[in-house]
């Protein structure tokens, strides 16, 4: 006959329970609207007039930047959240651009409709690679922001992610944003949750593209890991920071493409990640290029 259960023991089973659920707390996750695949489609290789981020707020404080193709072919997707004490901006982008004035005005707007808040903002990165961070120099030294470093020592001190924790919260102040080390494609590699949206922005581990692998061992663990976080917290879309697809299915746009009129949508699901890390695993460590529906495993060995 089993021990009868104190109440310690039983608040323990409670919170055992409540963090297997993601929490007790009703969480309501605010939905937004993507409105069609092409939306996110910013010109082609020529610019006309004065090139400008394509802006656009997902839902409540979540905006979604992209890059013109005009003025680099990588044409990324950066992040901005907004919580009442701090924001976030994940990347400053590829270069041949003014990232930080269009940040400065969405801010502005947002602080004056939120009686001043957020003061503070903090420039951090999806991962380090040049075309996700050739505008940190806009940032650096400025007065009320912060800006993190692309080196993954400085990204896992920033956030708490040293040693063996791999998963850590940052509150933006009424914001909880999960923050996972998924190292693979690059050494400081990060994935961020939104709670409030059920967001989770996956940089270059994982758009709808060639996901490029140079860590095959570490890129299956982080896979493997987010499919296990999106189980326990409500994952709503997958946004990564760029789009190679094209609408047609297992095709993609040449490297170095700037026009690309028939881009995919930017938003994945977490039955694709899930689909995603089936194939990883079924690589068992022999990572083979594999194209798969939206997306490209891409085994880059040696480089
Ligand atoms: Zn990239």
């Amino acid at each position: 006959m089993p021990a009868p259960r104190s109440a310690s023991s039983r608040l323990t089973l409670v919170l055992s329970l409540c963090l297997a659920l993601a929490g007790c707390r009703s969480t309501t996750v605010r939905v937004g609207a993507f409105d069609g695949g092409s939306s996110w489609y910013a010109g082609g290789a020529t610019c006309g007039g004065r090139p400008a981020f394509r802006i656009r707020e997902y839902r409540d404080g979540l905006f979604i930047l992209r890059q013109p193709a005009c003025t680099n072919y990588e044409k990324p997707f950066l992040y901005l959240l907004i919580g009442e004490a701090r924001a976030l901006l994940l990347d400053t982008g590829a270069g041949g651009i003014d990232v930080a004035a269009p940040i400065d005005s969405v801010l502005a707007a947002w602080r004056a409709a939120h009686g001043g808040t957020p003061r503070a903002l903090i420039v951090a990165h999806s991962h380090g690679h040049g075309d996700h961070v050739a505008g940190d120099s806009q940032f650096r030294g400025r007065p009320g922001v912060t800006l993190v470093e692309r080196d993954s020592a400085s990204v896992r001190t920033f956030f708490g992610l040293a040693g063996s924790a791999d998963r850590v919260t940052y509150d933006l102040g009424g914001r909880v944003l999960d923050v996972l080390a998924i190292p693979g494609h690059e050494p400081a590699g990060i994935a961020v949750h939104d709670r409030a949206t059920g967001v989770l922005l996956t940089g270059d581990t994982f758009y709808p593209g060639r996901l490029y692998v140079r860590d095959t061992a570490a890129y299956a663990s982080s896979i493997a890991r987010l499919v296990a976080f999106t189980a326990a917290l409500p994952t709503i879309v997958l946004l990564g920071t760029h789009i190679e697809q094209a609408r047609t299915p297992y095709t993609d746009y040449a490297v170095g493409t700037q026009d690309q009129p028939d881009e995919d949508q930017l938003e994945l699901s977490r039955a694709e990640l899930v689909s995603l890390d089936s194939a990883v695993q079924a690589m068992r460590g022999r990572f083979t290029r594999t194209r798969l529906r939206r997306f490209t495993i891409w085994p880059q060995q040696g480089q």
